[in-house]
C-alpha cells in the first residue's frame, strides 16, 4: 500500500492545482443563461491571449484526438492531399486519422531525435508546382520524443516556397508551457487540449482557426456534424456549444486562465524552462558510465515540457518505470511505438515545483539501479546545483 503523495510525472495529464479543483466544486448552472455566457466569453478571450491570436477559437467536449479530427473534417475533401511533418508517434497518428477519412497523407520523413530541417519542407513544397498539397501538418512539441519543431521557421519555409498550403500545428503538449504565437507565426489551425499546460482534467479540446482556414472549411466536403465549425459559429459567438455545455470545465478553465495571467505567461514559460534544464542536467550526469541520455539530440530543440530518456542498449526502460512506480510511487511516461522499452519519459509541465521534480529525479536514479541500467551517479545533485542558483 503506497503512502504519501503519488508523484504523477507523465507528460500529461498533469497535476490539477487545488484552486482549479475548488473552482469546479460548485453546482450546475443553466448553460443557456447569461451567467454561463459571461463565463464562456471570459474563457474564450483568455484563450485568445494564451494562443496569442485574435482569431476564432472553438472548443469541444473531447480529448486532443477530437481536435485533430475537427481540423481534418472541417478543412478537407476526400482525395485532398496533405503533407505531414514526421516527428514521432503523435505526428504519425494524426496522419493515420487523415487517411481514415480518405485524405491522401504524404509523410515528410524525419529523424525522430531532431526537429525537421525547414529546408526539407521548402524543397518539397517547391516541387509541388500544381499545389496539390492543401496543408502542412506539424506537431510543435512531439510528446513521444521531447523534440520541439521550430514552427516559425517552418512557416518561413512555406512562405519561401510561395506555397498556399494551410499550416496546421498540434500544440497539445506545448500550449501554456512553451511560447507559441499563432498569429505571428501564421498558423492557420492550432490544435490543443485541456490536460497539459492548462492544468485541467482531460476532456476538453480546442482549435484556433484563421480566416483562411474558415474560408477553406466553406468548400470542404468531408462530413461533419459535431465538429462542424459553421454550426459552432452559427450564432455568431464562440460561446455557442453543440449539446449541453460542460459548465464545470468552464469553471475550471476560467480559474486556470486566471492563474496563468496572475503569474504571467512569460514567467510560466521561464518556470518550465528552468525545471526542464534541471531535468536534462540530471540525465547528463547519468550519461557517464555509458548510461541513459536525453533522446532529443539538438540542444536548441529539447522540449521544456517533457524529456524522453533513452536507456542504453540492453537496458529496459519499462523496468525503470515499473521500479519507480512500485517502489517509490512515481509515475513516468513510457516509450511509444518504436520507442517502447527504449525510453521512459519524464513530464515536467503544468503545476509542478522544484521539490516535486527533485523527488521524481531521485526516484528515477534509484529505479535505474533497481532495473540494472548502468549510469553515472549524481543526477539529483546536478539538478539541485542548477536549481539553487538559477531563477
Ligand atoms: N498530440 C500530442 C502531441 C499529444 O501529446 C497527445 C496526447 O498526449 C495527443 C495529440 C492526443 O491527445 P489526447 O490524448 O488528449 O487525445
Amino acid at each position: 500500500m503506497p503512502h504519501g503523495a503519488h508523484f504523477f510525472m507523465n507528460p500529461g495529464p498533469t497535476n490539477i492545482p487545488d484552486r482549479i479543483l475548488r473552482a469546479m466544486d460548485r453546482g450546475a448552472i443553466d448553460f443557456t443563461g447569461a451567467q454561463f455566457k459571461a463565463i464562456a466569453e471570459e474563457c474564450f478571450a483568455g484563450l485568445q491571449r494564451v494562443f496569442k491570436t485574435e482569431e476564432t477559437i472553438l472548443a469541444y467536449a473531447a480529448t486532443g484526438h477530437g481536435a485533430w479530427e475537427a481540423a481534418l473534417v472541417n478543412l478537407f475533401s476526400p482525395g485532398d492531399k496533405v503533407l505531414l511533418v514526421e516527428s514521432g508517434f503523435f505526428s504519425l497518428n494524426w496522419g493515420m486519422r487523415g487517411e481514415a477519412f480518405g485524405i491522401e497523407v504524404e509523410t515528410l520523413p524525419n529523424d525522430w531525435r531532431r526537429p525537421l530541417d525547414p529546408a526539407a519542407l521548402e524543397a518539397r513544397l517547391r516541387d509541388d508546382r500544381e499545389h496539390r498539397i492543401k496543408a502542412v501538418l506539424a506537431v510543435h512539441c512531439e510528446t513521444s520524443t521531447g523534440v520541439i519543431n521550430r514552427v516559425a521557421q517552418l512557416r518561413q519555409a512555406i512562405d519561401a516556397a510561395r506555397h498556399p498550403a494551410l499550416f496546421l500545428v498540434d500544440t497539445i503538449s506545448s500550449l501554456a508551457s512553451i511560447d507559441f504565437r499563432t498569429d505571428e507565426w501564421g498558423v492557420d489551425v492550432v490544435v490543443a487540449g485541456s490536460q497539459k499546460g492548462l492544468m485541467l482534467p482531460t476532456g476538453m479540446a480546442f482549435t484556433g482557426v484563421s480566416p483562411k482556414a474558415l474560408a477553406a472549411a466553406a468548400s470542404a466536403k468531408l462530413p461533419r456534424v459535431y465538429w462542424d465549425w459553421k454550426r459552432l459559429l452559427g450564432e455568431g459567438s464562440q460561446a455557442y456549444w453543440n449539446g449541453t455545455a460542460p459548465v464545470h470545465f468552464f469553471y475550471a478553465l476560467q480559474e486556470a486562465l486566471r492563474m496563468l495571467e496572475e503569474e504571467g505567461l512569460d514567467h510560466v514559460f521561464a518556470r518550465h524552462a528552468r525545471l526542464a534544464e534541471a531535468t536534462r542536467r540530471a540525465v547528463r550526469a547519468w550519461r557517464s558510465n555509458d548510461g541513459p541520455e536525453v533522446y532529443a539530440t539538438d540542444p536548441g530543440a529539447q522540449s521544456n515540457t517533457i524529456t524522453a530518456v533513452l536507456v542504453p542498449e540492453g537496458g529496459d526502460a519499462d523496468k525503470v518505470r515499473q521500479a519507480a512506480l512500485d517502489k517509490f510511487n512515481v509515475s513516468l511516461g513510457g516509450g511509444l511505438d518504436r520507442l517502447k522499452g527504449r525510453v521512459f519519459r519524464i513530464g515536467h509541465l503544468g503545476d509542478l515545483n522544484e521539490p516535486m521534480l527533485l523527488g521524481a529525479i531521485a526516484a528515477v536514479e534509484m529505479a535505474l539501479d533497481l532495473a540494472g541500467v548502468p549510469h553515472g551517479k549524481g543526477g539529483v545533485a546536478a539538478a539541485m546545483e542548477y536549481l539553487a542558483i538559477e531563477g
